[in-house]
């Protein structure tokens, strides 16, 4: 039952006034009933005593209710006040969190707004990356075309091959750096958009990696260096993509042969782990610190240290191989520690496609085919031999 407040505070004191009626009837009559004990009295005394018994029970009952509900009414009425304030204080609270609610609302619409802006300028500039180096390509291409035809076709004799073949070289390199950059530069793009492709083959892993470790050996010895190749499998036919193998370790091992002093060692492991193929590129170098070791695979991250700072590069190596060896379900991990050396172990899973590649064709050219890329991924160690 639905009662508003006024009409129950009526009908409490209706119930009260009955009572104290109730009440001071009940006492006159407990007052007749001792003064017509005190005279003689027709009725009986045990009579008269119940009947006086009777109406003073009536009456303490009736006075506890009377106290009953004056307190009950009292507190009825503090709870109400206190019913009130907490109303008053939840719809003060309700109206300030829809306030707050309101400005992070905006706020989110605001950051929304800015992150949509970013990634819109983030794309347009990656574009423009993109665009740039695909131009700069085309006349690297025609100047490195252009030095190999002088070299060919005006040939000097004595004093004045010497310089001009010194002059050539340093031309030559530098536009094999530049090409590296801009090589490495499209690539992260293409990463970045995920316009990557890749072109997997059935192949025996251990010797793609065997013969990409031979072709690098002028450029070790060049540096005073040794290398050695190590394997218990002699076949392991796995799906990859070549060329992106080929970028994967000869990135590993220009930074193994940078990295590393004279009279230093590099070893390059290949073995079979269950279903997957691990290959390892281990160097007794300078190492690298251990907070740098989880950022070295970020792009642009270099280690800076008296060690390093004589060594050229752009940082984005490594960000590359991990790119790349993703691509192909593997993982990559670094072991280092400064002025020991470091371990890189890939360990990519062993798998097969539908697409054999022609080993007689890979036999003959992998060493011709990998020439021009290694002289681009070793453009910043030293100066390519000829
Ligand atoms: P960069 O093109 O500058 O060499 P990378 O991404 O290939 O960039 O390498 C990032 C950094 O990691 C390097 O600048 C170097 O400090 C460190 N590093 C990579 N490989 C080695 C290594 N084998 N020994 C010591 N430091 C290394």
């Amino acid at each position: 039952m639905n009662i508003k407040p006024n009409a129950r505070s009526h009908f409490k004191f209706i119930v009260f006034l009955l009572l104290t009626v109730i009440t001071t009837t009940n006492i006159g009559s407990i007052l007749l009933l001792i003064k017509s004990n005190d005279s003689n009295s027709t009725y009986a005394p045990q009579v008269t005593n119940f009947s006086l018994i009777q109406n003073i029970c009536h009456a303490i009952i009736e006075i506890s209710l009377a106290i009953i509900t004056i307190v009950v009414t009292h507190e009825n009425k503090n709870l109400l006040k206190i019913i009130k304030k907490s109303n008053l204080q939840i719809q003060n609270l309700i109206k300030q969190h829809e306030k707050e609610l309101d400005e992070k609302n905006k706020s989110l619409e605001n950051i929304i707004d800015l992150y949509h802006k970013t990634l819109k300028l983030s794309n347009q500039k990656a574009e423009l990356f993109y665009n740039i180096s695909h131009e700069l390509k085309t006349p690297l291409s025609v100047i490195l075309g252009a030095i190999q035809l002088i070299d060919q076709k005006y040939p000097l004799d004595g004093v004045d091959r010497r310089k001009s073949s010194k002059h050539l070289s340093t031309i030559r390199q530098n536009c094999y750096r530049l090409l590296r950059l801009i090589n490495n530069i499209l690539d992260i793009s293409r990463v970045e958009s995920g316009y990557i492709k890749t072109n997997p083959v059935n192949c025996n892993i251990v010797y793609l990696v065997e013969e990409i470790t031979e072709s690098v050996i002028p450029f070790v010895e060049q540096k005073g260096l040794s290398i050695e190749f190590d394997t218990l499998d002699e076949e392991i036919i796995t799906a990859v993509d070549i060329d992106k193998i080929e970028r994967i370790i000869l990135n590993l091992l220009s930074n193994a042969i940078k990295f590393t002093n004279p009279g230093g060692m590099i070893y390059v492991k290949v073995a079979r782990k269950d279903n997957d193929v691990v290959i390892k590129i281990i160097d007794t170098g300078i190492g690298i610190p251990r907070d740098m070791q989880s950022r070295i695979f970020d792009r642009y991250s270099q280690v800076n240290s008296e060690l390093t700072a004589e060594f050229e590069g752009s940082g984005i190596g490594l960000s590359i191989v991990k790119s790349f060896v993703e691509l192909h379900n593997g993982t990559i991990e670094v072991k280092s520690e400064v002025n020991r050396g470091s371990e890189f172990i890939i360990t990519l899973p062993i798998t097969l496609c539908d697409k054999n590649y022609n080993t007689d064709h890979c036999q003959n050219n992998v060493q011709n085919r990998i020439i021009e890329t290694i002289k681009v991924e070793f453009s910043d160690i030293y100066s390519t031999p000829t």
